[in-house]
């Protein structure tokens, strides 16, 4: 198997990984910004979690990368990009410019009521949550009804 280093193609942007090892059935997916070969290992890096992972080539079976430009500012006339990456187990497509960008739009984040992950999380939002698992969706709260904005500190 022969595995090049992905920053000779000289990409922006992300690349969206899947390696299927020998022994597994489930691929590892990474969304990294640069894959190569180190020896005997093969090493992807993910700026986002501050990490490389080193894998020994012998345990892979098959390596896919799929790339991603970088979006470009929004202009007035530019037609929107979009691209996919894997989001709660899921691949999901998304508009470039927007990526990752849920949280800082969604209002349950400054919430009282919001406690992701624990029993006594605002019952709306786990709903939603719940949702947004089983069918692959994300979907900030823009509007609430029920908002108390939490304390600051
Ligand atoms: S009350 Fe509304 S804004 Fe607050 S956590 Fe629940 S859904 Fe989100």
């Amino acid at each position: 198997m022969s595995i090049m280093d992905s920053s000779e193609h000289g990409q922006v942007g992300t690349i969206t990984v899947w390696i299927e090892l020998k022994e597994t059935s489930q691929p590892l997916t990474f969304e990294a910004a640069n894959t190569y070969q180190k020896g005997d290992l093969f090493c992807v890096y993910v700026p986002r979690e501050n990490r490389v992972y080193k894998i020994p080539l012998a345990n892979i079976w098959r390596v896919t990368e799929e790339y991603h430009a970088r979006a470009e500012p929004e202009r007035p006339g530019t037609p929107q990009q979009f691209e996919q990456y894997v989001h709660h187990n899921e691949r999901v497509w998304v508009r470039s410019d927007l990526k990752g960008q849920h949280r800082e739009h969604c209002l349950c984040y400054s919430c009282h009521g919001f406690h992701p992950g624990t029993a006594r999380n605002c019952t709306l939002a786990q709903e939603l949550y719940e949702f947004d698992v089983k069918h692959g969706v994300t979907t900030p709260v823009w509007e609430c009804p029920l908002f108390v904005a939490a304390e600051k500190g």
